[in-house]
């Protein structure tokens, strides 16, 4: 019997065993991957600690939280250049640097496990029931269940909790001379969405990801692109974006859901990496807090919301603003005109745009 079983050892779930084998609790980590962090489904962007609290102004101090992924930082990235289905283009000062995402999650999975957690790979969880976990090895058991399996979480499925909405995108990485700004590209070559090229020093990731309407083949999509910024094709990874923030409920019993197994996700710009440690930590925590002092988990969910929540709920508005104009590049191009340098920038921080929006 575990003071904590967490279902996948990505971002959000290493972070919350990290932290809650540091308060002492006897904390068992599950992934079904062999390799953590393998293979790469993602374009490999961090926002900096500055960037972080002004986009989220009610978080506490950071603390240690970002220290594995500063380790494996590969270059920083300054500016944000958006170009419009025309070529139109405007540079947005927004701090951030690239990393090996592999070795990022490697690393936080080994902070948890310094901590005194046992991690279990090649581990798949099929269902969670009560404080049993059914797995590919037999059945484990927990006081407090953490599901920070993704956003086709099983563990939410299996309890009832909602799943967030969804949409696909894949990446690869390219070598070559790229500068260091990221350069993010929108219109109808990923609608809903946008393509990118991310810069990491020798070379760059390359991705491109849409909307929850897309019902075409993505590869299709992704190697047009390539072509039109005359890559060279390279095998792509990809998985699935929340794309609507946060699901409306991430407690229920015994389980608490966090990442993108909760939509801890900014809608405006699909980052995922900084919001799941934030609420991992913030999971690790609500789990110790429950085992040593008997505080009802439900406060799991006050504390996040109270913490992202206001930026991650605009961060859906105006994603929602923006797929009205999404799928009409004529449209599109009007509406990135207005917005303007400005108010892009402020979408990008999910910062208020109009009045109610
Ligand atoms: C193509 C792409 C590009 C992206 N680019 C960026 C970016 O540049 N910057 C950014 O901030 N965000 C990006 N994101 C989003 C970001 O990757 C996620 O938000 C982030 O990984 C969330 O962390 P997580 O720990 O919640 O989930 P994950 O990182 O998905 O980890 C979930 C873990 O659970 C395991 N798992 C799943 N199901 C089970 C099961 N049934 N049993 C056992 N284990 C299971 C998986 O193996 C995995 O290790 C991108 C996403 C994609 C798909």
């Amino acid at each position: 019997m575990y003071d904590l079983v967490i279902v996948g050892a990505g971002p959000a779930g290493s972070t919350a065993g990290r932290y809650a084998a540091r308060r002492g609790l006897k904390v068992l980590l599950l992934d079904r991957r062999k390799e953590i962090g393998v293979p790469i489904q993602c374009g490999e962007y961090v926002a900096r600690d500055d960037e972080v609290r002004a986009i989220f102004p009610s978080l506490d101090g950071l603390g240690d939280l970002m220290e594995a992924p500063r380790r494996v930082r590969q270059i920083d990235t300054d500016v944000i250049r958006i170009w419009s289905p025309g070529g139109r283009h405007w540079d947005i000062p927004f701090r951030g640097y690239t990393v090996r995402r592999d070795e990022m999650d490697q690393g936080i999975a080994d902070q948890a496990t310094t901590e005194g957690a046992e991690l279990q790979t090649e581990t798949t969880v099929y269902r969670v029931r009560g404080s049993d976990v059914s797995t590919n090895h037999g059945t484990v058991s927990g006081t407090v269940i953490i599901g920070a399996d993704g956003p086709s979480s099983s563990v939410a499925r299996s309890i009832g909790l909602p799943l967030p909405v969804v949409g696909p995108a894949m990446s690869c990485t390219i070598d070559g001379d790229f500068s260091s700004v990221t350069d993010l590209f929108f219109g109808n070559l990923a609608p809903g969405g946008y393509a990118w090229i991310i810069p990491k020093g020798p070379c760059a990731n390359v991705g491109l990801g849409t909307w929850q309407h897309f019902r075409g083949r993505l590869d299709t999509l992704f190697y047009k692109f390539l072509d039109q910024r005359g890559l060279p094709h390279s095998r792509g990874t990809g998985g699935y974006v929340p794309v609507e923030g946060p699901v409306s409920r991430t407690v229920k019993g015994n389980v608490l859901l966090v990442g993108d197994a909760a939509g801890h996700v900014m809608a405006t710009n699909g980052g995922g990496i900084n919001v799941s440690m934030i609420c991992g930590r913030i999971a690790g925590e609500a789990a110790a807090d429950h085992v040593l002092q008997r505080v009802p988990l439900e406060t799991y969910e006050t504390t996040w919301r109270a913490a992202v929540g206001p930026p991650l709920d605009r961060g859906r508005r105006i994603k929602r603003f923006a797929d009205r104009f999404f799928g009409n590049d004529r449209l599109l191009e009007i509406a990135m005109a207005f917005l303007g340098a400005r108010r892009m920038a402020r979408a990008i921080r999910c910062q208020p745009l109009f009045v109610g929006i």
